[in-house]
């Protein structure tokens, strides 16, 4: 494995890391149809290969995503990797749910990840911890641990970076042990807040956390447990493919915030109320009760009332 841990703190600028992709583009490439061949019609997605909207000198990437090392992801890390390399996703940082994991495949996990291969999407190792509503970005290593809490704070030491997840689980306020290892929250998860606009409650979350912390950084994550959560918000950085000088680059608020290739300013919407996310959370609602009738739904109502999600 890599030990980006030093070029975390000299960030590297050398033009010949920083990936250069054709403009051209095709709807669908020949790895996406045959991730479609492999898991069938029912997972069949169309890979939205838009003009590349970053310039050829910035990347742009997702932040928390699972592979099959979580337990609900559905994608193993080779198949990730090509799907998002083919999505155009410059990097990726992950998020594999504790649960799943214990120190042997933690380390079984750095190794596989440090055997990836270096063109395509870098794909930078993390873990997710539900139990603190924390995501950890930027794993080197691992040595044996005692609970969870030691876990993170060990990789917190080692220079991951900790973001509060989900704000929409957090009840009340985060557990005051994260707080010293808190780089920011994750304002906006398209999984659990919908992909119209980040939750007001997260928001409010971050500011509140701001007053008694100091300056945290905002983040958006699409929460990618399978190919249809890949939704439209991008972390854009300006720096070399290298995971040390992307983790920096975040750590120090030099990126922005993209949905659908526009840029995003969560500070501008403290405060604000979110007619999306209203609109999310009844479809959610609406969905939970057809799921329960005690009749089937027509699959085209579901999937009507899954658009307006
Ligand atoms: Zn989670
Ligand atoms: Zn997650």
């Amino acid at each position: 494995m890599a030990d980006f841990g030093k070029s975390f703190h000299s960030r590297s600028r050398t033009s010949a890391s920083i990936s250069r992709r054709s403009t051209r583009y095709v709807n669908i490439s020949s790895k996406s149809w045959a991730l479609e061949k492999k898991w069938g019609k029912s997972n069949v997605i169309i890979v939205p290969l838009g003009k590349r909207r970053v310039p050829a000198n910035m990347l742009s990437g997702i932040t928390h995503a699972h592979s099959t090392y979580s337990f609900d992801g559905s994608l193993a890390l080779s198949d990730l990797q090509c799907f998002l390399t083919d999505s155009r996703v410059d990097f990726c940082l992950m998020s594999e749910h504790v649960e799943s994991l214990d120190y042997e495949t933690i380390k079984r996990m750095l190794t596989d990840y440090a055997a990836l291969p270096t063109t395509g999407c870098l794909m930078i190792p993390g873990i997710e911890i539900d139990d603190l509503h924390i995501l950890i970005y930027g794993v080197t290593a691992i040595r044996p641990y005692m609970g969870i809490e030691d876990l993170a704070a060990q990789m917190f030491q080692d220079g991951a970076l900790v973001f509060v997840s989900h704000p929409v689980k957090v009840k009340g306020t985060v557990p005051a042990v994260i707080l010293p290892w808190l780089t920011g929250v994750e304002i906006w998860n398209t999984r659990y807040d919908g992909r119209g606009a980040p939750r007001p409650w997260n928001l409010k979350l971050w500011a509140e956390l701001q007053r008694e912390h100091g300056p945290l950084q905002p983040l958006a994550g699409v929460d990618f447990h399978k190919p249809s959560d890949l939704s439209h918000v991008r972390v854009e950085v300006d720096c070399g493919k290298d995971p040390g000088a992307i983790l920096k680059s975040i750590a120090a608020g030099n990126y922005s915030l993209s949905s659908s290739g526009k840029k995003l300013d969560p500070q501008r919407l403290v405060g604000a109320p979110s007619f999306a996310t209203f609109v999310f959370d009844l479809a959610v609602a609406i969905n939970r009760k057809l799921n329960k009738l005690p009749f089937r739904i027509p699959r085209s109502l579901k999937r009507a009332v899954k658009k307006c999600v």
